[in-house]
């Protein structure tokens, strides 16, 4: 099966097995130009994994999807506007095609694959240059637009990114960009949220803190959510949410069972995801896993 995990930077193809496993892969930088840019590069994705016992081609992507017809409405942080990239796949290379939000993607394959093997009710965050968001409800993937990143923690913050024109939500306040911004305040305008935890880890309690506040408001976010949806589990994941680890994690639970009621103000598990970058990935091939089933 092939998935294709579509980021704002880079596209991710592999030639993936119904365990999870990868065969092959081909990564190349998203274009940024247009439209007719992006889709050429995931026609080329697919095209050098494409081989015979290829069945299906699943798609994650950064974008609002139409709940009935899976056009792609508009992405965030790329130059998409209602694209129906089903029917282009269809044509293209005449397989089922299937699509999902990339968030929603990364959740599926965390609770088929990975932290969430076993639970009805989880939720799944991805912390990177943004903050994305999953869910499984009594046992299924809820394929709406789950935009857990865009929550206000802090009323009249910063400016949020991307196409948003809200203020202090969570994509920016608990997200690689949160960690960018703090080590630029703390250590000048070159510095990058990478630096910021490597100074924590060294021992640095001024970047400890920093994290600390970090973790602190993601896990108000958290514990929020733990109201609205009672997951059994919640899963960090993404670029940021792995490098940072426990020095946002444990404030993050801290904070999320001061805000949940009970009994998730004793019970909210907080895991780190298991699959890692390739969680996209592997979500996609899931996906299209799920329409073979469903055509076959
Ligand atoms: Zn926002």
């Amino acid at each position: 099966m092939i998935g294709v995990d579509v980021g704002g930077t880079k596209i991710l193809a592999g030639l993936v097995d119904r365990a999870g496993g990868i065969q092959s892969r081909h990564e190349v930088e998203t274009p940024k130009a247009s439209e007719e840019d992006v889709v050429a590069a995931l026609d080329d994705a697919v095209e050098v994994l494409l081989e015979e016992k290829v069945a299906a081609i699943g798609y994650g992507i950064p974008s609002n999807l139409d709940r009935r017809t899976r056009v792609a409405l508009q992405a965030t942080n790329l130059p998409l506007t209602e694209l129906d990239l089903v029917a282009h796949a269809r044509e293209r290379f005449g397989l089922p095609v299937g699509i999902e939000n990339d968030a929603n993607a990364a959740a599926l394959a965390e609770w088929k694959l990975g932290a969430g093997r076993g639970v009805s009710n989880l939720l799944m965050l991805t912390l990177g240059t943004g903050v994305g968001g999953g869910l499984v409800l009594d046992g299924q993937l809820y394929r709406g637009w789950a935009e857990l990143g865009h929550v206000v923690v802090q009323a009249d913050g910063p400016p949020c990114q991307g196409n948003c024109h809200g203020h202090g939500h969570l994509e920016v306040m608990a997200s690689g960009t949160a960690a960018d911004r703090a080590a630029r305040e703390l250590y000048g305008a070159d510095a990058t949220g990478n630096l910021l935890i490597e100074r924590a880890r060294g021992g640095d309690e001024e970047a400890r803190e920093r994290l600390a506040a970090i973790g602190d408001l993601l896990g108000g976010a958290i514990g929020s959510f733990a109201n609205v949806f009672d997951p059994e589990l919640v899963i960090l994941g993404g670029g940021f949410g792995r490098a940072s680890g426990e020095l946002v994690l444990g404030s993050a639970l801290r904070a999320a069972r001061r805000e949940a009621l009970m009994p998730a103000d004793e019970t909210l598990r907080i895991v780190p995801a298991e699959l890692g970058a390739d969680a996209g990935l592997v979500g996609a091939a899931l996906v299209a896993f799920d329409v073979l089933d469903q055509t076959g």
